[in-house]
């Protein structure tokens, strides 16, 4: 798989006398998660995969050198049972899932760091990575965070329907691919499709409503897209790209600088 993660900053490059001498309470480890799942008829399967490695590596780029914060490898799977019936999709269960990240923290936890952060570029991964890092910090006294990778930029340009229901092989994650990997996006198989309108106020909604019903991506979307990417550019993906690498670099350096509770 590409990587846009500096070589200085790959956790998995260091050998153990290097990994020995990193200051154990301060060191901030990285674990981006993705997935491989269908994107449509344009993107590529690893797109997520590829998106938490890239924006995980821009963002790192905007770090300070001598700060000790590394990524490990990308979790490349996820959970991903939403577009199960696509060939291609490879799903982890909700129970493998957490436990492969319970175990990625228990190995660090026994090495002796303290501080891990969950760097998450699909949707299906969010809550359970919200969940192993409360489990994380219960179990082994850690100081767990978890983000998106987008680290709640504000994207310029983007339609209010596209904002609120472009969820996937929409016109942003089109458009980071067409900035990093363009040789991965077919650009003359583009398909539009939205699961809901911004203004069609229905007390049911498919996400972010107070009642939601659950989908799966076959009920709805027959490309498997959900949003409109036909709008996407490089200049687009590179705009947002720089916006949202701000956003997690300064979300990773409080991170690192987050020492302690609020204590009443
Ligand atoms: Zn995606």
């Amino acid at each position: 798989m590409k990587s846009w993660i500096p070589d200085a900053r790959q956790f998995a490059y260091l050998n153990w006398k290097q990994v020995d001498a990193l200051p154990r309470d301060k060191t901030l480890l990285v674990v981006p998660t993705g997935a491989i799942e269908q994107h449509g008829y344009h993107l590529p399967l690893a797109t997520d995969a590829l998106c938490a490695d890239l924006l995980l590596g821009k963002a790192l780029e905007l770090v300070p050198a001598e700060l000790p914060i590394y990524a490990l490898p990308t979790v490349c799977y996820g959970k991903s049972n939403e577009h199960i019936g696509f060939p291609g999709t490879i799903s982890m269960s909700a129970s493998t899932y957490m436990a492969v990240l319970r175990d990625i923290g228990a190995s660090v936890a026994a090495a002796g760091f303290k501080k891990l952060l969950f760097f998450n570029a699909h949707g299906g991964n969010m809550q359970l990575n919200d969940v192993m890092a409360r489990d994380l910090r219960a179990e082994f006294g850690m100081r767990t965070f978890h983000m998106g990778a987008s680290a709640g930029a504000v994207l310029e340009g983007l339609s209010a329907q596209e904002r609120k229901y472009g969820f996937h092989a929409n016109e942003v994650e089109t458009s980071w691919l067409l900035a990093a990997t363009p040789e991965l996006v077919d650009t003359s198989a583009y398909t539009v499709n939205y699961i809901a309108r911004v203004e069609d106020e229905s007390i049911l909604s498919p996400e972010f409503g107070a009642v939601n019903f659950a989908w799966l991506t076959r009920d709805i979307a027959a490309s498997g897209v959900m949003g409109d990417p036909t709008n996407a550019s490089a200049e687009k993906g590179e705009m947002w790209l720089a916006a949202c690498a701000k956003k997690a670099a300064a979300a990773l350096v409080a991170a690192y600088e987050y020492e302690n509770l609020h204590k009443p």
